[in-house]
């Protein structure tokens, strides 16, 4: 496995796989790679004939008081799970390199990025919007794997691809979970054990969601209610929020109908966790 911290490194790396003619796949993350990272890596090296992870803690989707600064940065660990997954390329540049004086030139996706966590999070979707667009300049993947745990950034970046006519394909992978049902995350590590006992109520507010769907509820007001109670059990929780909105446009619904997106997010102790489920009603 190869290792690049520089732009011209990886370019080099990906022009001798392009001209082989081999697929590339790219696997963007910030890091402390867990089994959900690891989920997408095997779906691009099972889809791709050469896989790169970036490895790049995005200064610029961070909002201020976030925990940029104290994010985990293993490096060596998260090589080692690359190289053991089967990775080709990992791209870990330094910032200096991505954003190598002040950044004047972004990407902002409308509407997509306003509700859910575009309300706490000014700003966090035009820093992830303008780092993948920058990621993909810089490898030209035939395809991009993301996870649905971070269900909005994904609907964001597709369509951020489609409105611009990017050449790539966006995948998008399930969400891995603890066996207590709490979604895998980078930020789990700042939880105590108890904590993430308590967390799984997030999951368990999901899936009240979904069997109340089943049930024939169609009220979302209803169904919220009931997910904030499960929430509100959480000792150490903060509901930031509990919405559910249509699946495509994550716009705000009353009643339930077809795709259904419902999401979540709640701090724990020193954590903001994000989860959520799709819902087909119609199913
Ligand atoms: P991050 O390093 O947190 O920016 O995440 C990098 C990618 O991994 C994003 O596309 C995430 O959606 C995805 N990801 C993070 N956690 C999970 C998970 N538990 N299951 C599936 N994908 C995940």
């Amino acid at each position: 496995m190869e290792v690049a911290e520089t732009i011209e490194e990886i370019r080099r790396m990906v022009k001798t796989a392009h001209d082989e003619g081999r697929k590339i796949g790219l696997v963007p993350t910030m890091g402390a790679l867990h089994i959900g990272h690891i989920s997408l890596i095997e779906a691009a090296v099972k889809n791709c004939d050469f896989v790169i992870v970036s490895i790049f803690v995005n200064p610029t989707q961070f909002v201020p008081g976030e925990d940029f600064e104290k994010y985990p940065r293993p490096l060596e660990a998260d090589l080692k799970i690359c190289r053991q997954a089967g990775v080709d390329a990992v791209f870990a540049p330094l910032p200096e390199q991505m954003y190598p004086g002040e950044n004047v030139t972004w990407v902002t996706v409308e509407k997509l990025t306003e509700p859910l966590c575009g309300q706490s999070r000014p700003e966090h979707f035009r820093g992830v919007t303008t780092v993948c667009a920058k990621l993909f300049n810089i490898i030209d993947p035939d395809a991009a794997y993301f996870g649905r745990k971070d269900a909005q950034q994904a609907i964001v970046i597709k369509r951020m691809v489609a409105d611009l006519n990017m050449p790539l394909e966006i995948v998008v992978c399930p969400t891995v979970r603890e066996p207590n049902g709490l979604a895998v995350s980078s930020r789990n590590q700042y939880l105590t054990a108890q904590q993430k006992k308590d967390a799984a109520n997030i999951y368990k507010s999901l899936q009240t969601c979904r069997g109340m769907i089943d049930a024939g509820t169609t009220e979302t007001h209803q169904i919220i209610a009931e997910m904030r109670k499960i929430l509100q059990q959480i000792p150490s929780g903060q509901i930031e929020y509990v919405s559910i909105v249509d699946a495509e446009t994550l716009e705000s619904i009353d009643k339930i109908s077809g795709k259904v997106l419902a999401a979540v997010a709640v701090k724990v102790g020193p954590a903001r966790l994000i989860d959520n489920i799709l819902v087909d009603a119609a199913k």
